[in-house]
């Protein structure tokens, strides 16, 4: 099946139409009671799946909830909790520190500015943009890897890097869908739209998607 070449602004609204048909109910799925707990998450998240997250900060959060809990910890007291997850001994450090800013140059708040948010251990744009979206409602597209394939895969970004994908969504999509388009990519690339095996065949996006023929033809 060829794909709809369609100009660019009609096919990008009708692939968000259908990402919003598929998934009505796409949010962030770490399990988080605050705008802290958000924070420790996202930090816990980089290369780790959001499941094993969950878990780990299911136990986490019943011994150390508040920035002053964490703040006073020596990372040798935090890593045993979260070693099951990539790169702890690292995030054990950011947490910490992050923690401990928050204190001293936020009032105990996590910031809600990307560039004091950006200042914190541990946080990149991306990062911050999973915060400031979905903590504070701020508008934002965070690219992850399941972002970045997807959107290339469907045609909507050819950039190299994810700051550059994410500046080709910004201009691309209404800014109020921003946030909800990070999610619906995410839910794509999870539950169809697979790093290895896409499921092309039951795409409803294949009509609109450059990349699924040729990932059909493999298939054949
Ligand atoms: S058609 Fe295939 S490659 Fe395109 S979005 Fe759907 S699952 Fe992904």
């Amino acid at each position: 099946m060829a794909a709809n070449r369609q100009p660019d602004r009609e096919r990008v609204m009708l692939i968000l139409e259908q990402l919003a048909a598929l998934y009505p109910n796409a949010r962030c799925e770490l399990i988080h009671a605050d705008p802290f707990e958000l924070f420790i998450a996202v930090i816990l998240s980089a290369q780790s799946t959001d499941q094993r997250v969950n878990m780990v900060t299911e136990r986490l959060f019943r011994v150390f909830k508040t920035p002053q809990d964490f703040a006073q910890l020596h990372p040798s007291e935090l890593e045993p909790y979260i070693q099951e997850l990539g790169l702890f001994r690292n995030k054990a450090r950011h947490i910490i520190a992050a923690a401990q800013r928050i204190i001293t140059e936020f009032n105990g708040e996590v910031p809600q500015e990307r560039a004091a948010l950006e200042s914190l251990p541990g946080v990149g744009r991306k990062t911050a943009n999973v915060i400031l979206s979905v903590a504070f409602g701020v508008p934002a597209i965070a690219v992850d890897t399941h972002v970045f394939r997807v959107a290339h895969r469907l045609g909507l970004a050819s950039d190299r890097t994810p700051e550059q994908t994410e500046a080709t969504l910004r201009r691309l999509i209404p800014k109020e869908l921003w946030s909800q388009t990070h999610h619906w990519l995410i839910f794509h690339g999870r539950r169809m739209c697979s790093a290895k095996k896409p499921a092309c065949e039951r795409c409803p996006l294949l009509v609109h998607c450059p990349a699924g023929p040729t990932y059909l033809s493999t298939k054949k």
